[in-house]
Formats: structure tokens, C-alpha cells, sequence
């Protein structure tokens, strides 16, 4: 008998137990600490000498529960593989692509640790190009006739063709926007138009901007037009204004706040994104405090989350997520700024719900279908590619999609089940094997995986959050450590 490969768990507040979760099977347990600290440490061997009775009750349970097994370490691999293909199977079933316009190259603002080239920014040679109404239409010509789950999967032939009484009908969902900076006074015009385009399909949007000529959009701001925006704020000013700068903003934080309390009025949902690298980190405890004196960190509309800046987009220097994660943590109760915790919550959310917790085998929507359309006529399909000619993924013109079949396939196929080390990884139905541009940069393919820290990080989480959840459901006060206040409510089912 082996304890399992994929037993993950970390110790509890309570030094004498420890939570155990299966990376495949989805069990949650809490278990006494000896057992649990076992489990972890002599993961994926042969359980000789355990500190319980040998062919004994905990051993039977520990036994049903999947923490020990008479599976070898390629049958217990085959089970992942198996399950990480179903889900990734319905995930492209039932994934809708995601559209998002890129109106312009351009971007106001040249912050230092940009991962776009400045000369995008300043709109160099064909940098320069500014979407027209045509293309416009033409995206729309593309949208209307992939707008369904599955559809890029299906005309990649990745998914079996619906005939036509089952075909879906279109899911109208949010349509992006995106840049260079796509909220600018040069965009002005076209985004006006996309969002009536989009009105008069009953889709709404959302935008990742800079915030710093929000203003200029306020007519189009609500639920039926720009309905989301992710704006950054870096710190207070002293330090956001040496970031966030460009030619003919010299100082942005003022007019970035107002716009967000703008957006807010209009009941547009927005996230405020903290880039956090060693020279910021104690602004996010400050900037915490910021939202909550605008009583922001109340409004149903606001959140605000915490990011490490990784790869190119490097600053000057860069923290861990775990050290990160510390830091959000340690605002307790009263913060409203997250960073890693929802990986850890949202799993325990489902198990304790009594459903299976592993939910999806995709790290993005780059993996499922992201056509992502820019000024010139060009298809992207990932964020940190646009405008890269050497990644475009096809081209639009005339309104029909002129796909490169076999790097869009590859985007779809990746999946923790598609590369080797994800297959062997207790946490790889939680991360998903992590950002495939990451990937890329860091070993020339996106099969390969992007850990970013999350093995380390992510057992301290899973028994922090799980602390959270346990006290609030018996009605105690959390441990010093946890914050409770941004714990989703947990309803106990049977089952
Ligand atoms: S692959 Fe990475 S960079 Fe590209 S869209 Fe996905 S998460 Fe973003
Ligand atoms: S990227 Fe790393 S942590 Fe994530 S699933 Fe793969 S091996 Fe595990």
C-alpha cells in the first residue's frame, strides 16, 4: 500500500490537526496532525511504519478517502489523466469564446515595467492604426457566427460538429476591450461605436484600462454598455505617480480615483489591480485603507486585488505570490485587497458543499477560444501577444476568419494532462498548470508547466482559508491569522 501521489494538506491553526485534500478523487478531510503531516511528507511512497494502527479503522478510512491506495504511480497517473481530460473536454464544450477589441495600439500612459514595447505606445509605423467602423463590422461578422460555446473548438475540430436542431443559439455575452490603452481620446469614436454595436445585441462590455480618461466615456458607462472596468492604482501617490505616468500625464492617482468613483456612481463593477513588486508592497495595506475610507470596500461593485508582476513585466523587484498572499492576509478582517486566496477558497467552497470540487482543466480563456481582434486586421490569442506578428493566431477581413489552424489548435490542447509534470502534480486540477505564455517565455513551449510558486503557497492557504470557514460556520472568532470578512458564505449540504 502507497499513500497517495496526489494527497496535498497542511497543518491548522489548531496545531493538533491538519486538512487533507485529494488532488484527484476531491476528498476533503481534517484529520490529527500526525496522520496528516505523514501523509504529506511520504506522498506517492510505500506507507511503511505510519503512526496509526495497521489495518485499522483510520486506516480503512484513509483508505475509502483515496490518501492511500494499491494503485501504482502510473495507474493513480492514468486516473488524473483521465478526469483532467473530462474536464477539459467540457470545458471546451461548454466555453463560449471570448471577443475582446483592441481599438488602438496606442496607450497614453508609459509606465516603466509595461510588458507592451513603448514603441506600441507611442504608435510607431503601423502601431499607428486606429480601428475603423469596417472593422468593426467585420469583428462583428466574426463574433455572430462563433458566438456559441464551443464554436472554436468545433471548427478546429477538436469537438464533434452539432448538427443543426441542436446547434446553440448565441450566448451574447460580455464583449472586451483592450489596448494599448483602449479608453484614450483617440479611441473615443470607435469604442462609442463598438459599444452601440454591441448594445443593439444585447451585449454589454468590459474594459482593462488605465482609468486616466475614464471621464471622456461617461456616457457609455452602466450595466447595458461598459459594464466592467479593471483599473490599477500602484500605491498612494507619491509612489503611483512615478509609475503610471506618461507624456502629458505626469500625475494620474487623482484623476485614476475620481474616474474609479465615477464608474462606480454609474454602477459599472470595478476591480482595482495592485502590481505589487518589492518597492510598492507596503502601499497595498495603504491603499487598502484608501477604499475603505471612500467606503468602497463596502460597495457591492468594487473589488480590489493584489498581483505579483511576473515575466517580462518585471519591476525592479519582484516578491513571491506567497509572500504576497502573507501580505493580504495580514490586512485581516478588515481588508478588502485579496491576492491568491480564491484558489484555496473556491475549492473548499465546492467540497464542503458536498460537490466535486475540481471544476475545470484550463488555466484562461486562451485555452479555450480567445479571438482577440486588432486594428489591422489581426487575430491574437492571448493578452501578452497583441500586436506581436510573429504570435498572431489569423486575421479577419471581410468578415470572415482566416485562422492558422494548428497554433490555434495547440493553444486548445494544452491542459495539465498534455504535459508530463502537471500530470504528476497533487495541485495540477487546482492550478491548471498555470500561465502558457509564462510557460513559453520561461522553455520555448506552451506544454510545459508554469508553477509560479503555487506548491508552496497554496497548502498555507488551503488551511488558512479552511480555519476561516470552520470558525464561521460554528459561529467562533477566527484565528488571529485568517480575515473573515471576505469569506464566501458556505452552505453545508448532505451528500
Ligand atoms: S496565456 Fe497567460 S498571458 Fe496569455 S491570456 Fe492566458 S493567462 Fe494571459
Ligand atoms: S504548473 Fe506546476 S504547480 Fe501548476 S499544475 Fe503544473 S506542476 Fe503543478
Amino acid at each position: 500500500m502507497r499513500v497517495s501521489s496526489y494527497a496535498i494538506g497542511a497543518p491548522l491553526a489548531d496545531e493538533r490537526f491538519f486538512v487533507l485534500l485529494h488532488g484527484v478523487r476531491g476528498s476533503l478531510d481534517k484529520v490529527a496532525a500526525t496522520t496528516g503531516a505523514y501523509l504529506v511528507e511520504h506522498r506517492g511512497d510505500i506507507a511503511a511504519a505510519p503512526p496509526w494502527d495497521s489495518g485499522g479503522r483510520i486506516e480503512a478510512h484513509l483508505k475509502e478517502r483515496g490518501y492511500l491506495t494499491d494503485l501504482s504511480p502510473e495507474q493513480e497517473r492514468g486516473l488524473m489523466v483521465d478526469m483532467a481530460t473530462a474536464l477539459h473536454k467540457a470545458d471546451l464544450a461548454s466555453s463560449p469564446p471570448s471577443f475582446v477589441f483592441v481599438p488602438a495600439f496606442t496607450c497614453n500612459l508609459r509606465c516603466p515595467y509595461c510588458f507592451q514595447s513603448h514603441e506600441m505606445h507611442a504608435g510607431k509605423g503601423t502601431f499607428a492604426t486606429v480601428m475603423t467602423r469596417e472593422r468593426v463590422d467585420d469583428a462583428f461578422r466574426v463574433i455572430d457566427g462563433f458566438d456559441s460555446p464551443g464554436a472554436v473548438a468545433r471548427h478546429l475540430d477538436l469537438l464533434p460538429t452539432l448538427s443543426k436542431d441542436v446547434s446553440q443559439a448565441g450566448t451574447v455575452g460580455k464583449l472586451g476591450l483592450f489596448g494599448g490603452e483602449p479608453m484614450q481620446e483617440a479611441t473615443r469614436e470607435i469604442v462609442g461605436y463598438i459599444v452601440e454595436r454591441a448594445r443593439n445585441r444585447g451585449s454589454a462590455l468590459w474594459a482593462i484600462t488605465n482609468g486616466v480618461q475614464l471621464d471622456l466615456f461617461a456616457d457609455l458607462l452602466g450595466p447595458d454598455g461598459l459594464a466592467e472596468v479593471q483599473i490599477t492604482l500602484d500605491g498612494m501617490p507619491d509612489l503611483h505617480d512615478q509609475r503610471r505616468v506618461g507624456p502629458r500625464f505626469r500625475q494620474t492617482f487623482h484623476k485614476i480615483v475620481e474616474n474609479i468613483g465615477r464608474a462606480l456612481e454609474a454602477d459599472v463593477q470595478v476591480r482595482v489591480r495592485i502590481n505589487v513588486d518589492q518597492t510598492n508592497a507596503d502601499h497595498v495595506a495603504m491603499l487598502n485603507d484608501l477604499f475603505m475610507e471612500r467606503g468602497w470596500s463596502e460597495h457591492p461593485a468594487f473589488s480590489a486585488t493584489a498581483a505579483v508582476v511576473s515575466g517580462e513585466a518585471k519591476h525592479e523587484e519582484l516578491v513571491s505570490p506567497a509572500d504576497l498572499l502573507s501580505l493580504t492576509r495580514a490586512l485581516g478582517g478588515a481588508g478588502c485587497v485579496s491576492s491568491y486566496e480564491g484558489y484555496a477558497i473556491g475549492v473548499l467552497k465546492r467540497a464542503i458543499a458536498g460537490g466535486y470540487p475540481f471544476q475545470r482543466a484550463v488555466n484562461c480563456s486562451a485555452e479555450t477560444g480567445l479571438l482577440m481582434f486588432d486594428p489591422r486586421g489581426d487575430l491574437y490569442g492571448c493578452w501578452d501577444e497583441v500586436g506581436l506578428m510573429d504570435r498572431r493566431i489569423g486575421g479577419y477581413r471581410g468578415g470572415v476568419m482566416d485562422l492558422d489552424e494548428q497554433v490555434a489548435r495547440s493553444w486548445l490542447s494544452r491542459f495539465p494532462g498534455a504535459i508530463e509534470q502537471c500530470s504528476r502534480c497533487p495541485y495540477a486540477l487546482i492550478h491548471t498548470s498555470g500561465c502558457a505564455n509564462t510557460a513559453r517565455t520561461d522553455t520555448g513551449s506552451i506544454f510545459a508547466a508554469a508553477c509560479e510558486g503555487f506548491q508552496t503557497y497554496f497548502p498555507r492557504s488551503l488551511a488558512e482559508s479552511y480555519d476561516e470557514i470552520e470558525h464561521q460556520l460554528l459561529g467562533k472568532t477566527p484565528p488571529a491569522h485568517t480575515r473573515s470578512r471576505s469569506l464566501p458564505i458556505v452552505q453545508v449540504t448532505s451528500g
